[in-house]
């Protein structure tokens, strides 16, 4: 089922949609980037069409919605504990098919991980729906083709792609189809548009063998990477955080419980009782989080854990480039198993 719509009639459906609903997709933020006069494209409240930024890919991911950076978890008090309230309305993400496949991610940690599901997370989740930006032009760090995360054929509300003045969307909700045909959209079958080729390339390697470890690929790390974490935060399928106590009295028995986002790739994130840290270098930090995305992940759950969106590039202020690491990685791979190191 698919509809095609003018854009008057797309933000009348987009305007029903939101009665009930809270609507965050990407934006473009003039100025407000991270160097003077830069823009940045982030998650946020929409209510109409021209707010969406529907061609660039956003710097921060949408999991900003899912997993805010800081999130008060519950209120104590000598006697109590009250879980922080939240808003209660179902939720509408936009976003792109890489990010769709990190969903999927970000539900394997926090949902299917253990025998316990992660209560807040599931929360929030189970009140979120998402849209589809259809993808018409890869950007120059994607590689989501070689990650097979290019395409998404289902799990969402309904698709976007903006093709001259008419708005084409692929219907998969009952609710929204009615939406569009009252807003007076052209019913028609409809296909997302999705990238099928991308400039930047990876080759993840099939097997890792235990000596990548200690192999010399990671040390230009220890001295082009400042550990600022910024990768980390910006990946749309990163998921370690902290706990943060805040205590509104001296005796420690009044505050509240935070949840904080948490590097990998930052001093102190292996720092362990008496003194010890696992991870000292930065190349070792490197290391784990390449291995953990392109390797460890897969060896637990079948799949990778990057879908080649490319922020982890377009963030880092020492230009350290994931994609090229990986090629690295697997070159050094092929070299230990062609026994040339
Ligand atoms: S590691 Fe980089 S390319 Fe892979 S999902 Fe995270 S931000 Fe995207
Ligand atoms: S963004 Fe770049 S410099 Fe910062 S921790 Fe990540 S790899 Fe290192």
């Amino acid at each position: 089922m698919g509809y095609i719509l003018t854009k008057e009639a797309f933000d009348r459906a987009l305007k029903t949609l939101a009665q009930e609903r809270l609507i965050y997709a990407p934006v473009l933020k003039v100025g407000e980037g991270r160097f003077t006069d830069t823009d940045v494209v982030r998650y946020d409240y929409v209510t109409e069409l021209s707010q969406i930024e529907l061609s660039k890919k956003s710097d921060y991911a949408f999991k900003e919605i899912l997993t805010p950076l800081s999130e008060t978890l519950f209120f104590f008090t000598e006697n109590e504990v009250k879980t922080a309230d939240r808003d209660q309305r179902e939720v509408i993400v936009f976003m792109k098919s890489c990010d769709m496949h990190a969903v999927r991610r970000l539900d394997q940690i926090y949902l299917n991980n253990g025998i316990e599901q992660d209560p807040f997370y599931k929360e929030i989740r189970d009140r979120v729906k998402y849209v589809l930006i259809g993808c018409q032009k890869s950007g120059a760090d994607c590689f989501c083709v070689d990650m097979g995360t290019n395409k998404t054929t289902d799990g969402y509300l309904f698709s976007v792609d903006v093709i001259g003045d008419e708005i084409y969307c692929d219907v998969k909700c009952e609710e929204c189809a009615k939406i569009f045909a009252d807003c007076g959209g052209k019913e028609e079958a409809v296909e997302p548009k999705y990238v099928t080729e991308n400039a930047t390339h990876v080759t993840i390697p099939e097997q890792i063998p235990n000596s990548i470890y200690k192999n010399p690929v990671w040390d230009e790390y220890s001295s082009r990477c400042i550990g600022c974490g910024r990768c980390n935060f910006v990946c749309p399928t990163c998921t370690c955080y902290t706990m943060q106590d805040v205590y509104y009295t001296e005796n420690g028995k009044v505050g509240e419980r935070r949840r904080v986002g948490a590097s990998c790739m930052v001093d102190g994130y292996t720092n362990v009782a008496g003194g010890g840290q696992y991870r000292k270098t930065k190349g070792e930090r490197m290391r784990f989080k390449v291995l953990h995305k392109i390797f460890d992940f897969r060896k637990r759950f079948g799949y990778d854990m990057c879908v080649g969106c490319g922020r982890c590039d377009m963030v880092c202020p020492e230009y350290i480039s994931f994609s090229a690491c990986i090629n690295k990685v697997n070159k050094a791979v092929e070299e230990v198993q062609n026994g040339s190191n």
